[in-house]
């Protein structure tokens, strides 16, 4: 008996050197930030935001048992606009850039798992590749064609936003070339996509909480800014406390560390 306690204490030990499960609950909208769903190629350096399909097809089963609903950006607006109820357990999913993965496998397993997703689309490369990485660290892959941006759209799962026209780092760009990727790439969506450009990632999360960054980003008439600062905005979200923060999600997560972000906002030190 004492050798089995002693065993637990062990355990619950090594649990709270690598998971916070003891942090409090968080309120608020959590957000799931992924990149690609699927096996990373050989010689990727940026293997972590590779989440393999079964990992991903678990977060969605979780999702689903515990009644979480995964709202796209219009549906928040029209809740926060008092068109439409909140949800009782509310949840963005996101995606950054725009792999040509995101429909060939992260689709079809939303679709399954009655969820939603929002797409982050770098304008000049839909139809081509990641061309703002360097190959030699990490290998081009196929990003989103127009027919497939175009299908995902008409099936109502999924809706898309800017992640600026080429992928920069706003923080190193000249503001006037800042100011040309947020409203050209929102421009140039709406009007190949017919739709309102709601939501923006910045590239890299940089720039997000540069004042003039972020000026421009809310003047050009994003309604909901997102960054990659770890944790959950609290809802209802008032912009001028920052832009919205969300949940990375690693190819390496277990499912506990997956629970433990939802409902804690982090789930690692
Ligand atoms: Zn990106």
């Amino acid at each position: 008996m004492l050798e089995t306690v002693a065993g637990g204490a062990a355990i619950a030990g090594m649990l709270s050197a690598r998971w916070n499960w003891w942090r409090p609950q968080a309120q608020g909208l959590p957000t799931l930030m992924y990149h690609k769903i699927g096996e990373p190629p050989p010689g990727s350096q940026l293997a972590k935001l590779w989440v393999s399909a079964a990992d991903f097809s678990r977060q969605m089963g979780y999702l689903k048992r515990h009644g979480y609903t995964a709202m796209l950006f219009a549906e928040l607006r029209d809740a926060e606009c008092g068109r439409r109820d909140m949800p009782a357990h509310p949840v963005l999913i996101t995606f950054d850039d725009g792999y040509a993965n995101n429909a060939e496998v992260a689709f079809p397993i939303m679709r399954e798992f009655g969820m939603k997703g929002n797409i982050f689309l770098v304008y000049e490369t839909v139809d081509r590749h990641n061309s703002w990485h360097d190959p030699a660290g990490e290998p081009w892959v196929r990003m989103l064609t127009w027919a497939s941006v175009d299908e995902m759209q008409r099936s109502g799962i999924v809706e898309f936003g800017s992640h600026t026209m080429r992928h920069p780092d706003l923080t190193r760009t000249p503001l006037d070339l800042v100011r040309w990727e947020l409203f050209e790439s929102k421009k140039r969506l709406e009007d190949k996509l017919g739709r309102e450009m709601i939501g923006f990632a910045y590239p890299y999360g940089a720039g997000a909480f540069m004042p003039e960054v972020r000026r421009l980003a809310r003047e050009a008439g994003y309604r909901y800014d997102f960054s990659i600062k770890q944790g959950i905005s609290p809802w209802p979200w008032d912009p001028a406390a920052g832009p919205l923060k969300r949940i990375l999600i690693r190819g390496d997560d277990y499912l506990l560390d997956f629970h433990l972000n939802l409902t804690r906002g982090k789930a690692r030190f």
